[in-house]
This record gives structure tokens, C-alpha cells and sequence, in this order.
């Protein structure tokens, strides 16, 4: 039995959720660590629908998630804190875009009488009190997007921006197999509620530092193919970074030019991580280019996770050993179905 159908038990209905919505006054949001477009418009939008609604409620951000990538430095994060608040005990936490706790750098914050866990990746592990889980929404702002309905608020241009955000960043410009007609309406919506659509566009995606497309270039140089190309796979080393005067930020986006390569089926960058409490680490991130390999088991297989297309995790595992890993499990599930012993090895 798989992690998510042994959780299913535990998901809240989203009556569940209104009411704890309703019922509370105070609140803390947080997010992933690293957070991303889809974390930020989230905890933005939430923040803005509890204010509005005449809630308090505070953004958790940890310190070491902080200054934010310059394409999130215009996020308007009234309310910002970073360290917990100290009446967190009795306050509703909110956690959003976070498939995992471990995933989020606060352990104060799982002291909450009351977590409420909402997110959109099909394997989160259920750990709120509350988990609302809702994996066919493109992507958190979304659930954000159905609850602002549910409780009667409209968007303000704030709240329409920040949401927006989330959409595009986590359907790839509308590009990825999430991008739903839903997925469209939302935006609709959104830009009726007052986006500048091109601004947002340029801030994220234009504007970009040299040394991102210095680093790019290296990691262009570093690609290797497997397997006929069903892996396609380059790294990136703490010295390629320093010699780019690249942030660890700026590797956002490169693994969907491996992915673009005709012929794969999965794309993987390894990042190596720096810094003195994650020497020896590196970050891998995974793409699959359709529904015939689920990278996120793969990612499951070594404590990570994510969703079936796009996923990731932290390991120690050197680059040959990473390589010989996901050669294997990539080969187990291409051949799993015709194959039902390599079925039954698949984590
Ligand atoms: P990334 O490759 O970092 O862009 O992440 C792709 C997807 O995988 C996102 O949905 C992440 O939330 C998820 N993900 C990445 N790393 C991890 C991890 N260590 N644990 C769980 N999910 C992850
Ligand atoms: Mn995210
Ligand atoms: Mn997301």
C-alpha cells in the first residue's frame, strides 16, 4: 500500500477547514523551506483572505530562507516574522505548499494544537491535524483561490498578483500537464481582479542576472545522456557557483532545458550543496516528460517527494552513485508494466 492511499483516512473535508477558518482569530502561515512562486503566492494569498475576513495573522519565513530570491523580493509580506510567535501554541498553524514537515526548518510550529495542512502534492504525508489535501489543483494558490470563494472575499489586486504568481510558476507559464481549464478560469479571474500581467511576467522570468546565465551555460556544458537519452541528467558543483558568482537560487530553471531534450524521460540536475551543516549534501531534482515514470517515488525512495512529473530530494549519495540510482529506478518503471517482478522492487 502506498503512503498516500494508508493516509487517505486522515483528510479533512473543506467544510472542516472553513469552519477552523471561521473559528479561530489568530494565525500563523508557513511554507516549504526554499519557498517557491507557489509557496509565497500562497502564504500571501491566505494571509490577505484571513485579514480581510478581520483575522490575525502573521508569515512565518525562516531566517535562513531570507533575503528571497530577487524575482520574490516585490512580494508584499506585511506581517512577516521570523522567529514563531510566542502564543503559537494557541494559535491555528497554517501550513501551505509543504508536502512534508520535514520540509519546513520551525520544529516550534508542530507544537500547534491545531495544524491545518493544505496542499496540493498527492503524496503528502498528513501531517496537520487538519489535511486538506487537494492533489488535482494546479497548485496551492488555487485551493486558496476555492476557500477566498467559499468565504465570500474577492481578491484584491495584492491578493490577485500573489495567487497569480502561484499559478504560473507551478504550471510552467501554462505549459505543464497541470494546466487545467480551471487553471485558465483562475487567471481570468485574477487579471479581472486587477494583475498586471506583463509585470509579473517580466519580474520573474525577465530582468536576469548575468551570472544565472553564466551558471546555465555550465550546466549546459556538465549534461550527460543515458540510456539513449532517457536520462538526462547534468550537475552542478559549489565551485561552478562561485566561479559564476551565482546564488543557489539562480539554478531555478535550468532542469527544464534537460527536459526540453528530445528522447527524455526524465531530467535530473544535481546541485551540490553548500555551507558548514550540509557539506557533502547535494539537492536533486527530477522531471519526467510524461505519465510513464513517476519521479516522485523516486524521490520517495530517498526521503524526498513531490508530484508525479516534478519532483525532488537531498541525499549524499556522490554523482556516479545518483547516476546508477536513477538509471535503475528509471528503467524499473519504464519496464514495470510488461514486467511485474521489477513491479514489486518499486518503492
Ligand atoms: P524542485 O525540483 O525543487 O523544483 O521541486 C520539484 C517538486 O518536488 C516541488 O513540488 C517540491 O515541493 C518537491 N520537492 C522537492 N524537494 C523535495 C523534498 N526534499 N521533499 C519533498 N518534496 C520535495
Ligand atoms: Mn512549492
Ligand atoms: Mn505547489
Amino acid at each position: 500500500m502506498s503512503d498516500v492511499e494508508s493516509t487517505e483516512a486522515s483528510l479533512a473535508t473543506r467544510e472542516q477547514v472553513l469552519a477552523r477558518i471561521r473559528e479561530d482569530s489568530r494565525f500563523v502561515l508557513a511554507t516549504h523551506e526554499n519557498p517557491d512562486g507557489d509557496a509565497l503566492g500562497s502564504l500571501v494569498g491566505m494571509h490577505g483572505l484571513l485579514t480581510a475576513l478581520g483575522k490575525e495573522s502573521a508569515i512565518f519565513i525562516a531566517p535562513e530562507d531570507m533575503p528571497l530570491p530577487d524575482e520574490y523580493q516585490d512580494f508584499p509580506l506585511d506581517g512577516l516574522i521570523s522567529s514563531p510567535p510566542a502564543d503559537v501554541a494557541e494559535r491555528t498553524v497554517v501550513f501551505l505548499d509543504c508536502g512534508n514537515i520535514d520540509r519546513n526548518s520551525a520544529s516550534v510550529l508542530r507544537d500547534g494544537m491545531h495544524l491545518l495542512n493544505i496542499d496540493h502534492h498527492h503524496d503528502n504525508t498528513n501531517f496537520g491535524t487538519l489535511n486538506y489535501v487537494v492533489p488535482e489543483a494546479c497548485c496551492t494558490a488555487e485551493i486558496i483561490w476555492d476557500l477566498m470563494h467559499d468565504l465570500g472575499v474577492r481578491p484584491s489586486p495584492t491578493i490577485a498578483q500573489a495567487l497569480y504568481v502561484g499559478l504560473i510558476t507551478d504550471t510552467g507559464r501554462f505549459m505543464y500537464e497541470n494546466t487545467t481549464p480551471r487553471a485558465h478560469l483562475m487567471a481570468a479571474e485574477l487579471i479581472e481582479a486587477g494583475v498586471d500581467v506583463p509585470a509579473v511576467y517580466e519580474r520573474l522570468y525577465e530582468n536576469v542576472q548575468p551570472a544565472k546565465l553564466t551558471l546555465l551555460a555550465t550546466a549546459l556544458q556538465h549534461v550527460q545522456r543515458f540510456d539513449s537519452g532517457e536520462l538526462t541528467i547534468s550537475s552542478l558543483s559549489t565551485e561552478d557557483f562561485s566561479r559564476a558568482e551565482a546564488e543557489e537560487s539562480y539554478s531555478e530553471g535550468i532542469i527544464d532545458h534537460l527536459r526540453a531534450v528530445r528522447g527524455t524521460r526524465v531530467a535530473a540536475l544535481v546541485r551540490e550543496l553548500s555551507g558548514p551543516d550540509r557539506k557533502g549534501q547535494r539537492k536533486v531534482s527530477l522531471r519526467a516528460t510524461d505519465d510513464a515514470v513517476d519521479v516522485s517515488a523516486i524521490a520517495r525512495a530517498q526521503g524526498g517527494g513531490g508530484h508525479r512529473r516534478a519532483a525532488g530530494f537531498t541525499t549524499a549519495l556522490e554523482l556516479g552513485e545518483l547516476i546508477v540510482f536513477l538509471r535503475s529506478q528509471i528503467a524499473v518503471q519504464l519496464h514495470a508494466s510488461s514486467d511485474g517482478r521489477a513491479a514489486a522492487t518499486l518503492v
